[in-house]
Formats: structure tokens, sequence, C-alpha cells
């Protein structure tokens, strides 16, 4: 049987923290949906349709071909049961992380008992999306926390 994952975010934007988690997901597993998640309570300041495209264009240049981005505003376990997904991956910076993520995994277990949650740690543990944004703002370089190809859209 297929391995099938998910790899759920805000990814706003996508960063090489990101980026690390994809690398690894998409050498363990058979196909990973990158699953930008669309939520209208969350204010965000890159679209999805751009994120989405951006991502794509990240994974063509890092040759990862079994990697599929979809932008999607269901519950991820959810989203999970209609594509026959069986993974959920997640990335772990650090204790925080580890607390939210084992809340969410209790949850999303109640609604899709058949979803089990994968973590991997982080290569890149300082690097957030929000940080970015906060670099950003200064004019700071955020080559090293971001791909070339993101970079290139949100710094326009
Ligand atoms: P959220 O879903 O909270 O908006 P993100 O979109 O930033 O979070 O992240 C999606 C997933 O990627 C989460 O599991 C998060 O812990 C993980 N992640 C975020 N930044 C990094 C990083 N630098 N290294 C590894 N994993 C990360």
């Amino acid at each position: 049987m297929l391995k099938i994952a998910m790899y759920p975010g805000s990814f706003d934007p996508f960063t090489l923290g990101h980026l690390d988690i994809v690398n690894k997901s998409s050498k363990l597993f058979d196909w990973v949906y990158i699953v930008i998640a669309e939520n209208h309570q969350k204010k965000r300041s890159y679209t999805p349709e751009l994120m989405k495209s951006g991502i794509e264009t990240v994974l063509k240049k890092n040759n990862i071909s079994n990697c599929t981005v979809v932008i999607s505003s269901s519950l991820s376990a959810v989203f999970a049961e209609s594509k026959d997904i069986g993974f959920m991956i997640r990335g772990l910076r650090n204790g925080i992380d580890f607390t939210y993520e084992e809340n969410m995994a209790l949850i999303n277990k109640l609604i899709n008992p058949a979803l089990e949650s994968v973590y991997f740690r982080a290569e890149m543990p300082a690097v957030s999306s929000s940080m970015v944004k906060e670099l950003l703002n200064y004019g700071q370089n955020i080559l090293p926390y971001v791909p070339k190809e993101i970079a290139d859209l949100i710094c326009k």
C-alpha cells in the first residue's frame, strides 16, 4: 500500500525550515500533499495562491517530484480522510511546538482515528514565518531563512 502523507501549515511564507521538513518527508513517504491551510479567521500576509506557485517552483528547483501543493479550507483530519492520507507530518522546533502538536494530534485522532501524526526534528529551529516577516519589515536580508524563489516573490 502506498504511504501517503500530508504536511499542513499556513506557510505564510514558506521558509527553509518548512523545506527541510518537505525534503525529509519526500524521502520517507511515497506521496506528500503540502496543504496550505486557508483559515478565514487568520489574516494572511501572502495569498494561498501566491504561496502555492512559489512552493511549486521551489519543489521543481529541488527536484522533489512526489509532492503536490494544494489549498484547503477543510479541517486537516477531514482533508486526510477525503484523500486516503495515512500520515500527518509536523515539524518540531522545541518543547513548545511539541506540547502544541501533541494536543492537535490527540484531537485529530478523535476526528480521524486512521491518521497517524509523524514528527520530524527541525534543522533550523530558529526560523519561523513570523520572524521572516519581522525581518522583512526592518529591511533585513531574508535569504538565509527562505528559499530564493520565495524571497523573489515576497520581496517584490
Ligand atoms: P502554523 O500551522 O502554526 O501556521 P506553520 O505554517 O509555520 O505553522 O508550520 C507548519 C508546520 O511546520 C508546523 O508543524 C511547524 O511546527 C513546522 N515548522 C515551522 N517552522 C519550522 C522550522 N523552522 N523547522 C521545522 N519545522 C517548522
